[in-house]
């Protein structure tokens, strides 16, 4: 049979590994990582204790080593709060241990009741357990994957049951307090699944911490970093996706193309870091005039792109002019002085059944025809049929701009 010492002993080792592997994601910077990683240092304090029992004081191995137990139960909740952005509420949790060392105190000194104090135990952890995983559950971050939050959620109910279980059958033990009673079948298994606890759950708060890595890197790789409009890939990825929608609901769609109009000479005038303030005010304003469901997109250099989902030309038309208008009203203010710039644009109107690249070389056709006939100016590429068989490059004659 399974000796509950080899458990005990093998939780030590996984929660000293874990110590290790957190300690790797430190430097992460994610809030949370410092509290699971106090949690195991607490786990493989006390574990040794618990296995020192009956070679040093009671104080030491049934006490302390419980209430270290119980802090590190509470320092992982406070880690998953941080890590969500929740309050971590630390004097309740630290005024919680209070009344759970009296309780063990009275029960090894005053009454020695071994059932007793595993119910209490049992049943602290298991009060922690189920509110790790509302916590968990309530304030997971929406629109990013539920995947590692929902382990952490459900190994922390059911580990909040099986401590239960665990104190309940302590209770039905019969006879006077012995360690044998840790030795029986039942306490052993219910024993592992109590020790696997902070080692699997600081296993799901690494998932959790991977997924907001990941995210962090998607994004980082789909947002410009100078303006914060979407990426070239970014903005491709989001408006594939919105022309699939469109094609199946049947609905307009229309792309605008903006370029700076004469932004080497703002770079030559205010200086590279004056232009990057334009490009930024530009977004700004942009931002300003668009809908929820608009995307916006630097496509490189003082290139952007708007799509205009369930937009007819008409009213894509007036959105660009609006634009055009508000970039000219709203000059930037730089380090190196005021700058008042304009814009040009090529707009066209998706067509069932087109291509996101097919439809961007339309609009851009557009824009190379506002900047050949003066500038400052919005022009539709107005497709026919025919349009769809692009003109070879450089050629713009088959193009009908307006
Ligand atoms: P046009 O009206 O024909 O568009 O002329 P333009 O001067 O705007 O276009 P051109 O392509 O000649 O110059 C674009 C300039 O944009 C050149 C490049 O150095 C500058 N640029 C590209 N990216 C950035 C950036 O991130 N910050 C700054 N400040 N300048 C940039
Ligand atoms: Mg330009
Ligand atoms: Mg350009």
């Amino acid at each position: 049979m399974l000796d509950p010492a080899v458990a005990i002993a093998t939780s030590a080792l996984m929660s000293t590994v874990l110590l290790v592997l957190l300690g790797s994601l430190l430097r992460s910077g994610i809030p949370g990582v410092l509290e699971w990683l106090a949690a195991n240092i607490a786990m493989v304090i006390a574990l040794p204790l618990i296995l020192l029992r009956g070679r040093i004081p009671d104080t030491l191995s049934v006490v302390a080593a419980n209430m270290l137990m119980a802090l590190s139960a509470v320092t992982y909740y406070a880690g998953c709060a941080r890590f969500l952005g929740r309050p971590t509420h630390w004097p309740a949790l630290i005024a919680s241990l209070l009344p759970l060392g009296m309780a063990l105190v009275y029960w090894r000194y005053a009454v020695d009741s071994i059932p007793i104090r595993v119910l209490v135990t049992t049943l602290f952890s298991s009060v922690v357990c189920v509110a790790v995983a509302l916590l968990v559950l309530r304030h997971r971050p929406s629109g990013r994957s539920a995947y590692p939050y929902w382990v952490t959620a459900v190994m922390a109910f059911l580990f909040a049951l099986c401590q239960v279980a665990r104190g309940i059958y302590f209770m039905t033990l019969d006879g006077a307090s012995s360690s044998l009673m840790f030795a029986s079948t039942g306490s052993v298994i219910l024993l592992v699944a109590g020790a696997a606890i902070l080692p699997t759950l600081s296993m799901s708060a690494m998932m959790m911490v991977h997924e907001v890595l990941l995210a962090d890197a998607r994004e980082a790789a789909n947002r410009d970093f100078l303006t914060g409009a979407l990426s070239r890939k970014g903005f491709e990825a989001v408006a594939r996706t919105q022309l699939a929608e469109a094609s199946r609901r049947d609905l307009p769609v229309a792309l605008l193309i903006v370029d700076l109009d004469h932004f080497k000479s703002i770079n030559d005038t205010l200086g590279h870091a004056g232009g990057d303030a334009v490009l930024r005010e530009f977004v700004r304003v942009t931002q300003m005039q668009l809908r929820r469901s608009d995307v916006l997109g630097r496509m490189g250099g003082e290139e952007f792109a708007v799509l205009l989902p369930a937009t007819e030309l008409d009213d894509a038309r007036h959105f660009a002019e609006r634009l055009r208008n508000a970039v000219i009203a709203q000059p930037v203010t730089t380090v190196a002085g005021p700058c008042t710039y304009r814009i040009s644009g090529g707009l066209a109107a998706w067509r069932s059944g087109e291509t996101l690249d097919h439809l961007s070389t339309r609009a851009d056709m557009a824009l190379y025809e506002a900047k050949r006939s003066g500038r400052n100016r919005v022009c539709v590429h107005e497709a026919t049929p025919s349009a769809y068989a692009l003109p070879p490059q450089g050629s713009l004659e088959r193009a009908s701009v307006s």
